[in-house]
């Protein structure tokens, strides 16, 4: 997503939403975490209905049965349990990161424009024209946005 953003394209200013390096890096561990989580659900389920099968035959050891059981429950469980720390997890991820915010100031009658930081960004940068006297504003601040009033509520 970031690439298709280039820091020369002046006539895209008013894009609003960035996708932010973080979260895309989440959700690439969620959807691989999906698939090993899903895999494992889909054979262990395979082999609970083995086991079903095997308890149902006459001429088969019940021994193997209860084999199977094991371990479809064990990955049932267990694919359960990384599911939840996964999204555990990614929720913590994406809390630890605020969005960046660019001010944009205009010098002449102190217009002030808060927006979310675009790639190219840098202080000083001049900008779109000013909306009320139509000079150049200027990039005057970029930070983090930190959100004090969450409390740490985990651990
Ligand atoms: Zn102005």
């Amino acid at each position: 997503m970031l690439g298709l953003v280039t820091p020369l394209a002046s006539g895209n200013r008013k894009v609003k939403k960035m996708s932010e390096p973080s979260s895309s890096a989440a959700a690439k561990i969620s959807s691989f975490a999906l698939l090993v989580i899903f895999l494992t659900l889909a054979l262990s389920l395979v082999a609970l209905i083995l086991a079903i099968n095997v308890l149902y035959t006459p001429n088969q050891e019940p021994s193997v049965a209860g084999y199977l059981l094991l371990i479809g429950f064990l990955g049932v469980a267990l694919s359960t349990y990384v599911l939840l720390q996964t999204r555990k997890r990614i929720k913590r991820l994406r809390i630890k990161t605020p969005p960046v915010i660019t001010t944009v100031e205009c010098r002449k009658c102190g217009f002030k424009n808060i927006r979310d930081f675009q790639r190219g960004d840098y202080i000083f940068k001049e900008v779109e024209p000013c909306e009320k006297c139509k000079e150049n504003t200027l990039i005057t601040a970029i930070y983090r946005e930190v959100k004090e009033k969450r409390k740490k509520t985990r651990f």
